[in-house]
């Protein structure tokens, strides 16, 4: 049996993005995966295109929208950033493309156990085969099949249902996109009482439409039900009927998972890292743009003299979370834990304030560019410009998240 460089387990977003990062670092790399790496990925995925300039990844983006708006208040929010949903199709294509000049070769199986030795890992899959490595690199997703993290209680998940069709009347208007609309006034006084969920929504062209009913956060996440009757009072309230379903999305996956254990000897990546941005849930953009920095540290660290499975996942761990960032994670989850003590009236407060904020601001916020001195300075002037009710909540988030803030202070995961 050959022992490649790396094995990547999974080819979803992550899984390729890794895979074509790390063999372009000149390492052989095998990739295990369940089905074929090209089986269609069904998510809507959407990220700011501004995260992507200058990259080739400009080319997989398929719809994209500078009339991007906000309902929080009582006014519309005009954004001036454009988005774009990818093209999933061009953007597998595209990350298979080069994952295929690099030489990664697939092999399909389910990884089920991982040991190691002083040189190499042996994961083994569901029915006996064994792939070994001289380290593995974990990106099943958000329930990894072979990283251990520590087990927490209380994990909020982001839950969405969302419709692509054609409807009676335009959900939005002309070509814009709604990032998110938390006006909730179609809702009985008794449901607004419950989680706040937003419309996110966006014109397709050709008539067709996506709609989708969001709860950014919550625990335990809120049941799909509950937000498909949402969307259908919301849209009974515009007085827009649905005339073609022609595909339904159903969403659901958790927002602060704590981190993997960083000193085992199996890397991650992707959901299975933990990579999912705390403020929006949005992660493809972020595994695209660290690919190649991760995959450089790993390569370093393979090309040392002593290379073992724990040096090269290290090596790589400390690159995808530095203590700078691990700092600011902990910030971005303290900020998810405030919005999440927010009723419905206080979480528009806090995005109409959000939204207000000097553009870098609230760009760098979504986006994860910040550094730690203007992230702070940015959580501090929103704290200031909210009303004094949302700032009554946030002391209380202060006083019941202290850890979280002591862990931001001391760098801690
Ligand atoms: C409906 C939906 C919409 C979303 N929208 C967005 C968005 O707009 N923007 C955004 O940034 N994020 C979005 N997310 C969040 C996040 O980006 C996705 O969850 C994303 O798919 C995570 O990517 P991943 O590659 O880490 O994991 P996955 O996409 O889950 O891929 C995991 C891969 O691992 C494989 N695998 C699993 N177990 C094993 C095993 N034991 N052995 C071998 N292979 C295995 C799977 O077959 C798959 O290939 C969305 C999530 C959902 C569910």
């Amino acid at each position: 049996m050959s022992v490649s460089d790396i094995l990547v387990v999974g080819a979803g977003p992550a899984g390729l993005a890794i895979a074509a990062a790390l063999s372009e670092a000149g390492l052989r790399v095998t990739g295990l995966v369940p089905t074929p790496p090209s089986t269609p990925w069904h998510n809507t995925y959407g990220v700011w295109c501004d995260e992507l300039e200058h990259t080739a990844l400009l080319t997989t983006l398929g719809h994209r929208w500078s009339d991007v708006v906000v309902y929080a208040g009582e006014r519309e929010i005009r954004l001036e950033r454009e988005y774009a949903l990818f093209d999933n199709a061009r953007l597998q294509h595209h990350l298979l493309t080069r994952c295929e000049h690099g030489g990664v070769i697939w092999r399909t199986g389910v990884a089920a156990a991982v040991t190691h030795t002083a040189t190499h890992s042996r994961v083994t899959s569901r029915d006996g085969a064994v792939y070994e490595a001289r380290v593995v690199v974990d990106a099943s997703g958000h329930t990894p099949a072979l990283l251990r993290r520590p087990a927490v209680p209380g994990i909020a998940r982001q839950a969405a249902y969302g419709i692509v069709g054609m409807f009676s009347a335009p959900p939005v208007r002309g070509n814009q996109m709604v990032l998110m609309d938390y006006r909730s006034d179609h809702l009985p006084l008794e449901e607004r009482r419950g989680p706040p969920t937003f419309l996110y929504a966006m014109n397709l062209g050709d008539g067709r439409y996506f709609v989708e009913e969001t709860s950014l956060a919550h625990h335990p996440g809120v049941p799909l039900p509950a937000l498909e009757r949402r969307l259908q009072r919301r849209l009974a309230a515009m007085g827009v009927a649905v005339r073609e379903v022609l595909h339904v999305e159903r969403c659901l996956f958790p927002m602060n998972n704590p981190l993997p254990f960083l000193d085992q000897p199996v890397m991650g990546y992707g959901g299975a890292a933990s990579m999912v941005h705390p403020p929006s849930g949005y992660l493809v953009g972020g595994v695209l743009r660290r690919a190649p920095a991760v995959a450089q540290a790993i390569a370093g660290s393979l090309g040392a003299a002593i290379a073992t499975p724990l040096h090269a996942a290290r090596a790589g761990w400390q690159a995808l979370w530095p203590p700078a960032r691990l700092r600011r994670r902990q910030l971005y989850l303290f900020g998810l834990a405030s919005l999440m003590r927010c009723n419905d009236a206080q979480t528009r407060a806090f995005f109409s304030v959000f939204f207000g904020l000097p553009r870098r601001e609230w760009t760098g916020y979504l986006s994860d560019t910040l550094n730690t001195r203007d992230l702070v300075r940015t959580m501090m002037r929103l704290f200031v410009r909210a009303p004094g009710d949302v700032r009554r909540t946030l002391m209380a988030a202060a006083g019941a998240e202290r850890d979280m803030l002591r862990r931001a202070a001391l760098g801690l995961a």
